[in-house]
C-alpha cells in the first residue's frame, strides 16, 4: 500500500514537472551568408531563416531586432544617455557625434516569406513585419532576407576600432528575430543592455580579408584551409586574399564573431569535451593572458561540479576592448587588466554560460537572475581562486545596503531599460541579485540551495525560466513555502531590519526579547556564544515557510516556535544564566541582509562584525 501511495506521488510528482517544463517554445534555424569590406566597414549579407511556431496562436505579424541602428545620433538609446541623471561614462554623449560613416545601420534590402515579398517598417531598432501569409500554431515557415550593415566605431559592446586597438567585436550584428514566448512579443527597443533571443542552430559563413584572425560562437568547419591556430599545421595566405570562415552552433539564442590581425589564438584543453580558446593581443598582455588561462579552466571545473555541466564542446575567451558581455560560447572582454582584474572579468562572463547562455532568462525583465546569480557564482568561485580576498558575497550585501541608503533603489520586476538611473539597475541586478541567492542559502539551508540550483540547471537548461520557476524548484527541494521571500525581496523594495531588543535574567534562565523593525519578515538565526566556548543556535522559522530548514552550521540547533510575520516582537528563554553568555547574535553568517546589523548584536557593538566563524560541528 505504502509502495502503491509512493509510486502514485511520484507519478504526479513527474507529471507537474514536465508539464511546467514542456512550456511551448519557438524555434530559429538561421543560415547566413556574409561579405565583409574591411576597407569601409560594411557587409552584405543573406539569412535564410526557418521559423517554428510552437506556440497555441496565429501569427500576423513578425518582429526583428536590427541593434546596430541604436549606434545612430538621435536614437533612443543616444538621447536616454544624455537624459539620464548617470549616464554610462562610455556612453555619454558620445553617439550624438557620430558622422555618417562611424555610425552604425542595418538596412533591409529585400524580405520574403515562403517566397512571397513582404510589407515592412524599420522602426529605430525594431523591425515591423506584416506577413503575407499567417502563421498557423505548429506550422514552419521561411524568411529569405538580403541585409547590408555598417560596423559602428565602437561606443558599447559591438563596434570597431576600440580602445583597446581591437577591429571589429561583432555582437548583435544581424537582424534578429525577436523573442515571441507564453506572455507575447518581446520587440524591446534597444537602449542600453539585457537581451532575449529564441533558441536555435546558426549556421554563418564569414567572407573577409585572409589576415583577419576570427574568433566566434560555434564550431569551425573548415580549420584546415583557415589556419590561424585553429589546425594544427599552418596555413599560409596570400596578401589580398579572402578567406571563408564556416561555422555553427547548434542550440543557442545568438551568434557573436569578433576579428582582429593582431589576435594570438590559444587553445586550452579543460577535459577531453571542452576545448577553452583565448584570443587577444599579442603585445604586452601575453604574460598576464597565459597566467589567466588556467584560472579560467579552474572556473570551468568549479561551475561544472557546483552548478551543472556546461553543455558545448567549446568556450572562448575574446578579446573585445570594451567592458566584458557574454554571448553563447563566448565572451568579449576588456583584456588590459591586471591578472586578478582579468580573472574576475573572464570568471563573470564565463559563468554567463549557466546564467544566460543555458538558462535563457529574459534579461529584460529579470536581469538579476543572470546578473546577480552570475554574480554569486563568481563569488564563490572567485573565493577559491583566491582565497586571501576580502569575502565576495560580503561586498554584495554591504553594496546592497548602500543602495537601499541611497534611497535610489527600485523592486527587481523594473524592466533592466527601466530603471530611473544606471547606478539603481546596476546594485539591483548584480548585487542585490547575489544577496537574492547568498540569502535564498540562510532560507533553506546551504546544502538544498545547491542541489536547488543544479536542479534548476538541469530542468531549464536550453529554456526561458522565470522567477516562478525557480521558486517551484526550490520549493520542492526544500520542502518549503517561499511565495513571501518573492513577493517582498523581488516584486518590492521592502527591506530586512531585527534587532535584540532585551535581554533580562530570571530567575537562573535568561529571557531575550527580538524585535522586526523592517518590513520584510525572516525566519532567523539567534547563535548564543557561551563563556565554556560552547554555541547554540535558536533557529526561529517563519510561519508562513510551513516548516524549517534543516542546517548544519551551528554545534547545536534548538528549534523554537514560528514567527507570525505581523508580530512586531517575539520572546524566548534561554536555560542558561545570563553570566554564562559571552555573546548574542543574529544570522551571524551574514548571508540575511538586514539593513542595519548594528543592533543584531547583545551586547551591542556599535561597528560591524568581523566574518563569523561558526565552531566545528562535531
Ligand atoms: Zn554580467
Amino acid at each position: 500500500m505504502k509502495l502503491k501511495l509512493l509510486a502514485l506521488a511520484l507519478t504526479t510528482m513527474t507529471l507537474t514537472v514536465s508539464a511546467q517544463n514542456d512550456r511551448w517554445q519557438q524555434r530559429v534555424k538561421y543560415q547566413m551568408n556574409v561579405d565583409f569590406d574591411a576597407i569601409k566597414h560594411q557587409y552584405k549579407g543573406t539569412q535564410k531563416l526557418v521559423y517554428t511556431n510552437n506556440s497555441p496562436d496565429t501569427l500576423q505579424k513578425v518582429f526583428y531586432h536590427l541593434y546596430l541602428n541604436a549606434f545612430q545620433p538621435g536614437s533612443q538609446m543616444d538621447v536616454r544617455s544624455r537624459t539620464i541623471s548617470d549616464p554610462d561614462p562610455r556612453v555619454k554623449d558620445r553617439i550624438s557625434k557620430l558622422s555618417p560613416s562611424e555610425i552604425g545601420y542595418e538596412k533591409i534590402i529585400s524580405l520574403k516569406q515562403n517566397g512571397k515579398p513582404l510589407k515592412y517598417e524599420v522602426v529605430g531598432t525594431i523591425l515591423e513585419v506584416t506577413l503575407a501569409e499567417k502563421i498557423l500554431p505548429k506550422s514552419q515557415h521561411t524568411f529569405d532576407m538580403e541585409f547590408e550593415a555598417q560596423v559602428p566605431v565602437q561606443i558599447r559592446r559591438t563596434g570597431r576600432n576600440n580602445n583597446e586597438g581591437i577591429d571589429y567585436s561583432m555582437a548583435q550584428w544581424y537582424p534578429k528575430m525577436c523573442e515571441y514566448d507564453y506572455e507575447g512579443w518581446h520587440a524591446n527597443p534597444y537602449i542600453a543592455r539585457e537581451f532575449y533571443g529564441v533558441w536555435g542552430d546558426f549556421d554563418v559563413k564569414l567572407t573577409l580579408d585572409a589576415s583577419y584572425v576570427v574568433a566566434a560562437t560555434g564550431y569551425l568547419q573548415n580549420p584546415e584551409k583557415i589556419g590561424h591556430g585553429y589546425s594544427k599545421k599552418e596555413v599560409k595566405h596570400k596578401a589580398g586574399e579572402k578567406l571563408t570562415w564556416h561555422f555553427i552552433a547548434p542550440e543557442v539564442h545568438d551568434f557573436m564573431w569578433a576579428a582582429d590581425r593582431d589576435y594570438a589564438h590559444d587553445v586550452v584543453k579543460v577535459d577531453d569535451n571542452l576545448d577553452m580558446h583565448f584570443f587577444y593581443q599579442t603585445d604586452t598582455l601575453v604574460n598576464v593572458w597565459k597566467e589567466m588561462e588556467p584560472l579560467a579552466v579552474r572556473c570551468f571545473k568549479i561551475m561544472n561540479a557546483k552548478f551543472g555541466r556546461y553543455p558545448y564542446k567549446q568556450f572562448s575567451v575574446i578579446q573585445g576592448g570594451d567592458g566584458g558581455m557574454e554571448y553563447a560560447m563566448a565572451t568579449l572582454i576588456v583584456g588590459r587588466q591586471n591578472l586578478h582584474g582579468l580573472v574576475s572579468v573572464t570568471v563573470h562572463e564565463a559563468i554567463h554560460s549557466w546564467f544566460q547562455g543555458v538558462l535563457g532568462t529574459n534579461e529584460s525583465k529579470y536581469g538579476w537572475m543572470d546578473e546577480g546569480f552570475t554574480t554569486y557564482a563568481q563569488n564563490i568561485v572567485m573565493s577559491e581562486l583566491f582565497p586571501s580576498k576580502l569575502d565576495a558575497q560580503r561586498g554584495s550585501t554591504m553594496s546592497y545596503r548602500n543602495l537601499v541608503k541611497s534611497g535610489l533603489e527600485e523592486p527587481l520586476t523594473t524592466h533592466a531599460d527601466h530603471f530611473n538611473t544606471n547606478r539603481a539597475y546596476s546594485i539591483a541586478s548584480y548585487s542585490k541579485g547575489a544577496v537574492f541567492l547568498n540569502q535564498l542559502e540562510y532560507i533553506v539551508g546551504k546544502d538544498k540551495l545547491e542541489s536547488g540550483m543544479k536542479r534548476y540547471f538541469n530542468e531549464w537548461k536550453f529554456k526561458h525560466p522565470n522567477p516562478n520557476d525557480l521558486k517551484r524548484i526550490i520549493e520542492k527541494e526544500s520542502g518549503l513555502e517561499l511565495d513571501w521571500y518573492w513577493e517582498d525581496f523581488v516584486g518590492t523594495a521592502k527591506t530586512i531590519d531585527y534587532g535584540i531588543k532585551e535581554v533580562v535574567s530570571n530567575a537562573g534562565k535568561t529571557d531575550v526579547v527580538l524585535e522586526r523593525t523592517g518590513q520584510m519578515p525572516m525566519p532567523l538565526d539567534v547563535v548564543v556564544s557561551y563563556k565554556d566556548g560552547s554555541q547554540e543556535n535558536f533557529y526561529i522559522p517563519l510561519e508562513m515557510m510551513r516548516g524549517e530548514k534543516n542546517e548544519k552550521l551551528y554545534t547545536k540547533t534548538t528549534l523554537l516556535p514560528d514567527w507570525g510575520w505581523t508580530y512586531p516582537e517575539y520572546a524566548f528563554s534561554i536555560e542558561r544564566g545570563l553570566t554564562d553568555i559571552e555573546r548574542i547574535v543574529i544570522d551571524p553568517s551574514q548571508r540575511m541582509a538586514d539593513i542595519n546589523p548594528d543592533n543584531n548584536t547583545y551586547p551591542s557593538i556599535s561597528r560591524e562584525l568581523p566574518r563569523f566563524k561558526a565552531v566545528p560541528v562535531k
